[in-house]
């Protein structure tokens, strides 16, 4: 008896401690590759330039300044020569570009890397708390200021000066490469990418898979991780409001008839914050957990590479944390609620609306039903609000594209633990959906905690290191995605202009 008690001890100990060693393993970064050589400093130059074209988004999309898209349209041309000489280019749509490089093996599905030309306005009011203004482009010893520099047309530069690099290094791909810049991400991309995507779908395009901006490389993702984290996100939560309406009886507030409408709904409220759709901890949320165990200590990660023994404690302490908490269900917000005209009148109607960000275990279809479930109030009218999106699929990590892809940031940001991720935000990647199940949003942008109020907020800036290796990302991305051969594919007898100065001032002095 207490024979096998302890060997079923010891199994237990082996089974656990093996899953954390295996867990713990992070995939070596081989040095053998080349890097991309760039002339930094011109490249800062010129997204300076980009910064000052005040391609703005506003809420109305009339109200769009096409003049500072065909501007900017023009300075990309003069500053990619090689881009615009070898890869064919269209407008789509009056303001949204795509370029297409083609590869020499027409059997092999296009690649395509997308980001978006268009930046949010500068909240009135604010302009004054910048350190420097927002369209100027302004360059410092260590950063670049402005509108855009994080969100994100620093992506749509970075991702042209990686093909413009590649070109002058004698780059030709073997897979095609499509590059889609649409021109309305930030008001929803209705006429922007979800133009190019229809364009593509029409020619039965079909995609190898598709990399779209998205989550960065967060410095200090949870305590207790020790290296920055590359968050990409495998899929993104649906969007949907739903209002909610009663109409009772009204009358004078002096002869009260049973319940008002206004307590009625508010009860009815009350059940749907009380009850939400439930967390669940598989699929995404185990394999981003499973993915940071690398860089956690020991004990941390004995308790993630055993998710079988507890996940239980472990999703009600993450539900707890409210950034946590949306990452594990579909969350319910009342945002919107009205009635009443004056304090002697009882009001017949009250309206609330109640927003929700789905998460792809459930559907549009699942929380309505789940809503119609937990009210139980057949009085109160149900009405979905225009501008619902079911969530996306959930891409696979198991397949070649996500390897190349994470290699891709290895590669550039060898410290890095790359984590699969849900984005809770929209980004254009929906548009492109027809294309291809595999569609990757992230972006190459180093981030502590503090400077994500930065984007679509005050002091927007992007180091000048950090755009260095954006460059290479997108470069690297694209060799390892499109060339027959990734360790060959460019010359090494290219030298950059900022490599020969350096040589100048060593033989100098
Ligand atoms: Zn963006």
């Amino acid at each position: 008896m207490l024979y096998s008690f302890f060997a079923l001890l010891a199994l237990f100990i082996i089974t656990t401690l093996t899953r954390t060693v295996l867990l713990s393993r992070r995939e070596k970064v081989t040095a053998d590759f080349r890097e991309v050589k760039v002339r930094l400093h011109e490249a800062v130059e010129r997204l300076s330039r980009a910064i000052q074209f005040k391609t703005i988004s506003r809420q109305d999309a009339h109200k769009i300044d096409g003049e500072e898209f065909k501007k900017m349209h023009a300075f990309l041309e003069e500053a990619f020569p090689n881009v615009h000489r070898s890869l064919s280019k269209e407008i789509i749509n009056h303001y949204s570009l795509m370029f297409t490089w083609e590869g020499s093996n027409p059997d092999l599905k296009p690649v395509m890397l997308t980001c978006h030309l268009d930046v949010v306005p500068v909240e009135p009011g604010t302009e004054q708390d910048w350190d420097h203004p927002p369209f100027q482009g302004k360059i410092t010893d260590e950063y670049i200021y402005g509108r855009g520099t994080m969100d994100v047309q620093s992506g749509v530069m970075a991702i042209l000066e990686g093909a413009e690099a590649l070109l002058e290094q004698g780059f030709s791909p073997e897979r095609t490469i499509i590059l889609g810049f649409g021109h309305d991400e930030e008001i929803d991309g209705e006429f922007g990418a979800s133009e190019i995507g229809r364009v593509l779908h029409e020619r039965g395009t079909e995609l190898e898979f598709l990399l779209d901006e998205g989550l960065p490389v967060v410095e200090e993702l949870i305590e207790g991780i020790k290296c920055p984290v590359a968050l990409v996100a495998i899929a993104e939560k649906g969007y949907l409001s739903l209002e909610l309406s009663i109409e009772t009886e009204g009358g004078h507030s002096s002869v009260p008839q049973g319940k008002t409408s206004i307590a009625r709904l508010g009860e009815a409220l009350h059940r749907l914050e009380e009850n939400p759709l439930p967390a669940k901890f598989d699929g995404l949320v185990k394999s981003t957990f499973e993915s940071l165990c690398s860089g956690m200590p020991l004990p941390l990660r004995y308790v993630f590479a055993n998710l079988w023994m507890f996940k239980g404690p472990l999703k009600r302490f993450l539900a707890t944390i409210p950034a946590t908490d949306a990452a594990l269900r579909t969350t319910t917000a009342t945002t919107i609620f009205e009635s009443g005209v004056k304090e002697n009148v009882i009001p017949t109607l009250a309206r609330a609306v109640v927003n929700f960000r789905i998460h792809p275990n459930d559907s549009l279809e699942s929380v309505i039903e789940h809503v119609r479930r937990v009210i139980n109030d057949d009085a109160i009218k149900i009405e979905k609000k225009f501008g619902f999106i079911e969530p996306s699929l959930v891409s696979s990590v198991k397949n070649e594209p996500f390897q190349q892809l994470s290699r891709s940031i290895r590669q550039v940001f060898p410290e890095v633990v790359v984590a699969p991720s849900l984005m809770v935000g929209a980004t254009d990647a929906r548009h492109y959906s027809a294309l291809t199940p595999n569609i990757y949003r992230f972006f190459p942008l180093r981030a502590e905690q503090s400077d994500l109020d930065r984007v679509h907020g005050t002091n927007e800036r992007l180091s000048i290191q950090n755009y260095g290796e954006m460059i290479q990302f997108y470069a690297r991305l694209m060799i390892n995605a499109a060339a027959v051969n990734p360790r060959t594919s460019i010359s090494a007898n290219f030298k950059p202009v900022d490599e020969i100065k350096d040589e100048r001032k060593v033989k100098a002095s």
